[in-house]
């Protein structure tokens, strides 16, 4: 006979077995990166056989992929395309821009480290990352859902504050509606 306590543990462990297995991505084509998308989805490498596809929309997708440096214009798109992303969602940030600016780290109109800006939950690195990168970038996630430590979304609830701050300091012409968690 199994308690409640155990139930509950059962049915934690076969949800993130799905979510894990079920990633729909929308791939935010912002840097050059992301010319390496289309070989990683399609038959060469084949990323479905992971559970990764793509999404047709912000809202139907679990993950969001940066595939490159952000200037502050995209920065604005990415952040409301984020923010209409349904729970639970992760972000994926794709090359070294996204780590630290890469090699436009002294550009006056992009961001550095995209984790001040969204909460990222695995970063790819290299410049462009191959599809081998990309897939082994997309397993270390799904091996953060398994273990219930893919935590972005709850780190960007909780420290929305810190995160606007950041935001609309690059962000001048602001002006969008606040998000209805
Ligand atoms: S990391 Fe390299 S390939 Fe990716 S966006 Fe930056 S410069 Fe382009």
């Amino acid at each position: 006979m199994i308690n409640d306590r155990d139930a509950n543990k059962i049915v934690e462990i076969i949800t993130r077995f799905a979510r894990k297995h079920s990633l729909w991505v929308v791939a935010y084509g912002t840097g050059c990166g992301a010319i390496e998308v289309p070989p990683t989805m399609t038959s060469r490498y084949d990323a479905e056989r992971f559970g990764i596809r793509g999404a047709a929309t912000p809202r139907q997708a679990d993950v969001l992929l940066i595939t490159g440096y952000l200037s502050v214009k995209t920065l604005k798109r990415v952040i409301r395309t984020y923010e209409q992303m349904q729970d639970p969602k992760y972000v994926i940030g794709f090359g070294s821009c996204t780590i630290n600016g890469g090699m436009y780290w002294d550009s006056y109109n992009t961001i550095k480290v995209l984790d001040d800006y969204l909460p990222v939950d695995v970063y790819i690195n290299g410049c462009m990352p191959r599809p081998e990168s990309v897939i082994s970038g997309f397993i270390k996630l799904q091996e953060l859902i398994a273990a219930g430590k893919a935590e972005g979304a709850e780190k960007y609830k909780k420290n929305l504050d810190w995160y606007r701050t950041n935001q609309k300091k690059v962000i001048k012409n602001w002006k969008m509606p606040d998000y209805n968690w």
